[in-house]
């Protein structure tokens, strides 16, 4: 059969470019091995996981309830935030299912393998193409010689798994690991975070990490920088991790272990190299226009070589790629300027340059910060935060906002549009929030770089 655009792998990667491009007018075919389409992101990633959050939020605001006035107690039932998970789950499923078949894109559910052509081979039949766009993906990655077990798991297990552990290890202290630290501990679990980098989040600004590092403590987690695992030994009731940090030698045992160290690319055995494709690590080689090094491949998503792996990142692409195939012109994705999100408590998220990368870069930098607890919002949720931006002095120019506290992960995205559209403290300073929110962080540190700050 021959398409204009077959796309290879239904997630956020492959089917916002075959939504796009069937939009644009392009006959489109979907091929997804997984019996339903959405990919890690709605079925084993960002979706699932932000359901599992809700639900700690859930239970951590009804046992601060008496600070509210409100008399309750909650228990945590794995069962029914497992259905709570499932039902959110299907029904974004189902909304793309139907999407897709609106949009009168052909979806084979079957493992494909791309051949010379471009075409994707089902098995049983050839998909012949004038585009193809590989958006394979990623799976969780594991730790050499470590395996996944009944109590060592990734977060593939660990979303499915139908009792909650009293004690886990996370090792890793990303975006996942620190998500499901927060999580394990809001359902009461022991938890203890190993990060080999010298700070959790250390993709953050420093400030952050600290800040986030405290506010763990403050909650009983327990976090170890520069640490390296060194062994994981399995009795029937626990797993004990034995690590190493500056301080010596140390044994933690749990009754589970989530191995939350980085994604790898899914693209074993799915013809790439034999079909001349560039690969670096197992990723795909791309260019700035997400172009393979075979004329009419393109890849998008985890599975290609660009810098994030987040699925905001992959809608982006599989969208440019489309239009690109429709003789569009695109402008290449800025990665500098996505906001990067992670949904622990309290909620980090950042957009631009840390204060280190920005006098790293040369800037002479001006940073201006505001204390969430400031703002009759955060008094009323109860929750403290920190707003922070990384001006270029001279000329006023935000460079970076890092975030830490309630709905940072919402609050990001004023700030992404001050550090992409370049603009410079006074102007932002010169527009109202509206008040009672937390949105008046950002003002008031607006208004602080512009050295007219309010309250802070
Ligand atoms: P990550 O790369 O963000 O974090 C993995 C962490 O593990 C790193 O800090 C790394 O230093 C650490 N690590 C690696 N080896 C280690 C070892 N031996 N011992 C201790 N620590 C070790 O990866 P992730 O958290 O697994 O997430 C995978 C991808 O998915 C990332 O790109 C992430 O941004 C994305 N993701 C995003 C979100 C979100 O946007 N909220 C949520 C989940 C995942």
């Amino acid at each position: 059969m021959a398409y204009d655009v077959v796309v290879l792998g239904g997630g956020t990667g492959g089917y916002a470019t075959a939504l796009r491009a069937a939009q644009l007018g392009k006959r489109v075919a979907l091929v997804e091995r997984d019996d339903r389409l959405g990919g890690t992101c709605l079925l084993r990633g960002c979706i699932p996981t932000k359901a599992l959050l809700r639900s700690a939020e859930v239970l951590d605001t009804v046992g601060r309830s008496a600070e509210w006035g409100i008399e309750a107690s909650g228990t945590a039932d794995r069962e029914s935030m497992l259905s709570f998970q499932a039902t959110i789950v299907e029904r974004l499923v189902t909304g793309l299912t139907h999407l897709v078949k609106a949009r009168k894109i052909d979806v084979f559910h079957s493992s494909g393998r791309l051949v010379p052509g471009p075409a994707i081979d089902l098995g049983d039949m050839i998909l012949e193409a004038s585009d193809v766009v590989l958006a394979s993906g990623s799976r969780p990655k594991m730790l050499p010689g470590m395996n996944t077990s009944e109590r060592i798991l990734t977060s593939d297990e660990a979303l499915a798994l139908p009792w909650l552990p009293s004690s886990v290890v996370v090792i890793g202290a990303g975006a996942i690991g620190l998500e499901f630290a927060s999580f394990y501990r809001s359902m009461g679990a022991e938890v203890t975070v190993l990060e080999a980098l010298p700070r959790i989040a250390p993709l953050e600004d420093e400030e952050v990490s600290r800040t986030l590092a405290r506010s763990l403590k403050k909650r009983g987690i327990a976090t170890h920088a520069s640490a390296s695992v060194l062994s994981a030994v399995e009795t029937d009731e626990q797993v004990e991790i034995t690590f190493a940090t500056v301080k010596g030698q140390q044994s933690v045992s749990a009754q589970m272990c989530l191995v939350a160290v980085g994604r790898g690319p899914v693209s074993d055995g799915m013809g790439y190299e034999e079909c001349g494709i560039e690969m670096d690590r197992g990723t795909v080689k791309v260019d700035g226009a997400l172009r393979t090094s075979v004329k009419k491949v393109w890849a998008v998503g985890d599975v290609a070589s660009t810098p994030l792996q987040f699925a905001h990142v992959a809608f982006a692409e599989g969208m440019s790629v489309a239009e690109r195939i429709a003789g569009m012109e695109v402008p290449e994705i800025d990665y500098a300027g996505v906001a990067k999100v992670t949904f622990c408590s309290p909620e980090v998220a950042s957009v631009g340059l840390t204060e280190q990368q920005a006098r790293d870069d040369g800037f002479e930098v001006q940073v201006a910060k505001f204390q969430f607890q400031g703002l009759g919002k955060a008094q009323i949720l109860g929750e403290g935060g920190l707003a922070k931006f990384v001006a270029d002095g001279p000329t006023g120019r935000i460079l970076g906002v890092h975030l830490i506290g309630p709905h940072a992960t919402d609050l990001i995205s004023e700030a992404m549009l001050m550090t992409n559209w370049e603009a410079v403290a006074g102007d932002v300073a010169r527009y109202i929030h509206p008040h009672p929110t937390l949105s008046e962080a950002l003002g008031e540190a607006a208004l602080a770089l512009a050295g007219r700050p309010l309250h802070g």
